[in-house]
């Protein structure tokens, strides 16, 4: 068998080398100058393979293959579902100041593609050892709905956790005069540890720099209504995770953008003012902004609207100081990101994530269209089913026949509104299916699929890199 070294790899652990090597498949290893006892071999050239246990070892000897806390520093999550993208990622984050969230996947995706918590961080590992990525980096347990999700990540040393209260978030548009009425009378408020007069009093004066925050009595009350369960779901969350962690650090986000409606300013203010009343200590909020965020395609709305809105959030988030702005469903959304940058001071986290899988699909499309061919098809049989639990509007009957495409124009598919979103919900099943052949194409193309993902991804992170503003001469 012909190897080929790759260079960036080369690491040195107590006077001896290690590094990753590649065959002719694609396939990667790990390799040393001389045996390594503690590393599981398969045969006797000092190869070995990426498995489990390897990468324990490895992780205990290279400080910097694990994940860390990133604090308030400009950060973009990746989110990698086929498991062999973070080198390509990592490329694209090379010279920025904004530091990388390789490990990142919901449960959600967990599910859909059987991964466990810990093949997501092994993987992202994987490739921050291939590249050589000695700078911090982060490992975000996505959209977290119960303590049993979090255990599971908690466990394979993610430092990032993102909760997701939204089973809590109460839809009030959604009910009735009489059942509203009812609810308005009956709050209670030990569920946040207050009392009616304590409530109404924080909120009836805001601090000067927020002045454009007004809110009646009726306004505040119907905020402890609609969040007071999500923020009470937050604080178990936060308290069962604080008492695993004791004094390692952690990142904490809380996310209501999975929500019915946008969350408004005095909203934002409620909420970052109930997680600090209760001692929360957070680093992200993930509010659900004005506008359609739909996956894997621009912005959908008024960008005035947005950017006088995010405007607003900013000075919210600015006047508590402790925290960033965090933009999920940021896959693609170009027109927005420079406001956000901008507004937020650079304290701002984006999270992308099934865009790689797009730019793998793109990869397949050129160098084997037939089996492109049936991963359109299957997509097509399946979105109707796959795209109940995403935010998405593509028709199908808005697709161009694929049977009428020729192979030439079948990347062309990547670039339509439609037929991006369709292919990007049905990853599931299409990984089911064709996983093993998706795989075998990219690592035997793997050259061509990193310089996508770099260019792919640098174009989200451009905005993002902090220039400081030209000096008024
Ligand atoms: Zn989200």
């Amino acid at each position: 068998m012909k190897y080929s070294l790759i260079n960036t790899s080369v690491t040195t652990i107590d006077s001896q080398k290690i590094w990753m090597i590649r065959d002719a498949e694609g396939n990667r290893y790990l390799q040393s100058d001389r045996p390594i006892k503690a590393l599981k071999s398969e045969n006797n050239d000092n190869i070995y393979l990426l498995s489990p246990e390897n990468a324990k070892w490895l992780r205990s000897q290279i400080p910097w293959l694990n994940p860390q806390p990133l604090g308030l520093k400009t950060s973009v999550g990746t989110g990698d579902r086929l498991g062999i993208s973070t080198s390509g990622h990592i490329r694209a984050f090379q010279g920025t100041q904004i530091s990388p969230v390789l490990a990142q996947q919901s449960v959600r995706e967990l599910i859909r593609t059987h991964r466990t918590a810990q093949m997501v961080l092994d993987d992202a590992m994987w490739g921050v050892f291939e590249a050589g990525w000695n700078r911090p980096w982060g490992a975000d347990a996505d959209h977290l709905k119960t303590i049993d999700d979090m255990k599971e990540y908690y466990d394979a040393g993610f430092t990032f956790f993102t909760i997701d209260p939204g089973e809590y978030v109460k839809n009030l548009n959604s009910l009735d005069n009489v059942t509203l009425r009812s609810l308005l009378n009956n709050i209670d408020y030990d569920l946040l540890a207050t009392s009616e007069s304590e409530l109404i009093n924080n909120y009836t004066h805001f601090p000067s720099s927020l002045d454009f925050i007004t809110a009646s009595e009726q306004d505040i009350k119907r905020a402890f209504i609609k969040y007071g369960g999500a923020i009470h779901h937050v604080q178990k969350m936060y308290s069962q995770l604080k008492s695993w962690m004791g004094n390692n650090p952690f990142d904490f986000e809380v996310s209501v953008d999975e929500t019915d409606e946008p969350t408004t300013i005095f909203e934002h203010y409620f909420i970052a003012c109930e997680l600090k009343r209760l001692g929360i200590e957070w680093t992200s909020l993930a509010p659900r902004f004005v506008g359609k965020f739909e996956k894997g395609v621009d912005y959908q709305g008024n960008l005035h609207e947005f950017e006088s809105e995010y405007r607003k959030h900013a000075a919210i988030q600015k006047y508590f100081g402790n925290y960033k702005i965090s933009i999920h469903s940021g896959s693609d959304k170009f027109s927005i990101y420079k406001i956000c940058a901008v507004n937020s001071e650079y304290k701002t986290h984006l999270k992308t994530a099934g865009t790689s899988y797009l730019e793998a699909l793109r990869i397949i499309a050129t160098v084997d269209p037939e089996l492109f061919r049936k991963i359109y098809d299957l997509s097509m049989n399946r979105y109707e089913i796959d795209k109940a639990s995403y935010y998405v509007s593509a028709r199908p009957e808005n697709l161009p026949k694929i049977s009428s495409l020729p192979d030439d124009r079948l990347p062309d598919l990547l670039n339509q509104f439609d037929s991006r979103q369709v292919l990007h919900v049905c990853f599931g099943a299409v990984l089911d299916q064709y996983g093993k052949e998706i795989l075998l194409d990219l690592n035997r193309n793997y050259d061509l699929y990193m310089d996508d993902l770099e260019k792919h991804l640098r174009k989200h992170l451009q905005d993002f890199i902090y220039s400081k503003p030209a000096e008024e001469s």
